[in-house]
């Protein structure tokens, strides 16, 4: 079993050598600031209480607040919160944005609950947190299997139990709630747009017109591929927990989501071929998008990937053992606190609304995101160069760099 938290710090492990960073700084890095586990009882439908345990990881906030999802997932442990707390303070550094990193989950598959279930789940939750965070001290979002709804609900619960009326306290809300134009869109177009610069430099050798397979087919997935395929790329896999499907010609993304929404599933979608999870992974592709869960490129598969360039869309897809097999094998992987730091990019944006009474339109704000992850890229690439080594280790390097500079001397 991999260990999350383990990847991150050797993550970071490797920058510092790379490039001599202050060790005394780098140890407390390796360390989240705090965090807590909470117990939340919630009344079910059925009259019954059940205790569910929820977690908050607050890593590091010498640029900002802690900022960072929540997630909802029956799978969720702290070792995962405390390792995607550190994976944002790094990802809001390479981005830029002037906050630390925070991260928080619910051990639950929230498809078993009513959404009167979920509705206490989310408010208990709160109840249980809410003297930790704040719009200048941590500001959680959405992640997996949570929604605007469900911030809503959070915030709704903040501030009656804190009596601050601010809406800066969640992001990702919907847009009659404070949310911002552009938030839906923002991790996977985010990545695109970053997409565009690997592409603008030639790295990977990788041509318009090329194939693109995405491991999932949910918020961060749909919008990547659609972008993609706007740029002239073929999307010839995309998949979800129950399988994928692949047609080497490429799907047609509108009638893909149509047959999700009336199936509940990809499977059996018509001019298309149903593959596993593990199969896509493993197609003869030029760009490998892994953007559902963690540790799926793994010492067991990496030797056969077959795509030119991996763009991580999800938080740790990749194994440490796996990057190895991908640097020898020139395989150009571009890391997941680079490629999907749109969302955080936009979170950040809305917060910024929020804080100043100002509503953005939809075009300023994609606007503001490409220039913003675009400069990140740039960023990265130049250390990249500098140093010879990943993108991965750059990214590391260049948000260490700025967190360190911004930690108490
Ligand atoms: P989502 O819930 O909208 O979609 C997740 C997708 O993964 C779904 O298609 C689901 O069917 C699929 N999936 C679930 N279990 C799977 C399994 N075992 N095998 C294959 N597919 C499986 O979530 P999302 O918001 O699109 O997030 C996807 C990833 O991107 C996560 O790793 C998340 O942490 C990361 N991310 C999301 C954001 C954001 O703004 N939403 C930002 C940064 C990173």
């Amino acid at each position: 079993m991999i260990n999350p938290f383990a990847t991150a710090k050797g993550q970071l492990k490797a920058a510092a050598e790379t490039a001599k960073l202050d060790s005394d700084k780098i140890a407390q890095l390796a360390l989240p600031d705090r965090y807590v586990e909470v117990s939340i009882p919630v009344k079910m439908d059925n009259g019954k209480q059940k205790i569910f345990t929820g977690f908050r990881s607050q890593h590091n906030n010498a640029r900002g607040p802690y900022k960072g999802g929540i997630r909802y997932h029956q799978d969720v442990n702290l070792d995962e919160v405390r390792a995607l707390s550190f994976w944002m303070s790094f990802k809001n550094a390479v981005v830029n944005v002037p906050f630390g990193g925070g991260k928080g989950g619910i051990i639950v598959n929230p498809k078993e609950l009513s959404a009167g279930e979920l509705e206490r789940l989310s408010r208990g939750f709160v109840k249980k947190i809410y003297t930790i965070i704040g719009p200048e001290t941590d500001v959680p979002a959405p992640d997996v299997n949570t929604t605007g709804q469900i911030m809503g609900w959070m915030l709704d619960e903040y501030q009656k139990c804190s009596g601050n009326k601010s809406m800066a306290t969640f992001t990702g809300k919907s847009l009659d709630n404070g949310g911002s134009q552009g938030r839906e869109e923002a991790t996977g177009f985010g990545g695109v747009y970053v997409f565009e610069e690997v592409l603008k430099n030639k790295i990977g050798g990788i041509a318009q017109g090329g194939s693109v397979a995405l491991q999932g087919f949910g918020n961060v997935s749909t919008f990547f591929a659609k972008a993609a395929a706007k740029l002239g790329f073929k999307v010839v896999a995309v998949s979800d927990s129950k399988g994928g499907i692949f047609n080497s010609d490429g799907l047609n993304l509108e009638k893909v989501e149509a047959h999700k929404k009336a199936t509940g599933a990809l499977k059996d979608f018509v001019g298309a071929k149903n593959i596993s999870n593990s199969e896509l992974l493993e197609l003869d592709v030029d760009v490998l998008v892994p953007a559902a869960l963690e540790n799926v490129l793994t010492e067991e598969n990496a030797d056969k990937i077959k795509a030119k360039l991996i763009v991580e869309m999800a938080n740790g897809p990749t194994a440490p053992e796996a990057d190895v097999i991908f640097n020898k094998k020139g395989i150009a992987v571009i890391p997941d606190i680079l490629a999907n730091s749109g969302g955080v990019c936009v979170s950040y944006y809305e917060w910024y609304q929020n804080m100043n009474n100002e509503s953005w339109t939809k075009e300023q704000v994609l606007e503001k995101l490409s220039k913003q992850i675009k400069q990140a890229f740039v960023d990265v690439y130049a250390l990249q160069k500098q140093y010879s080594t990943s993108f991965r280790t750059a990214a590391y390097i260049l948000a260490a760099q700025r967190i360190i500079e911004a930690m108490p001397k």
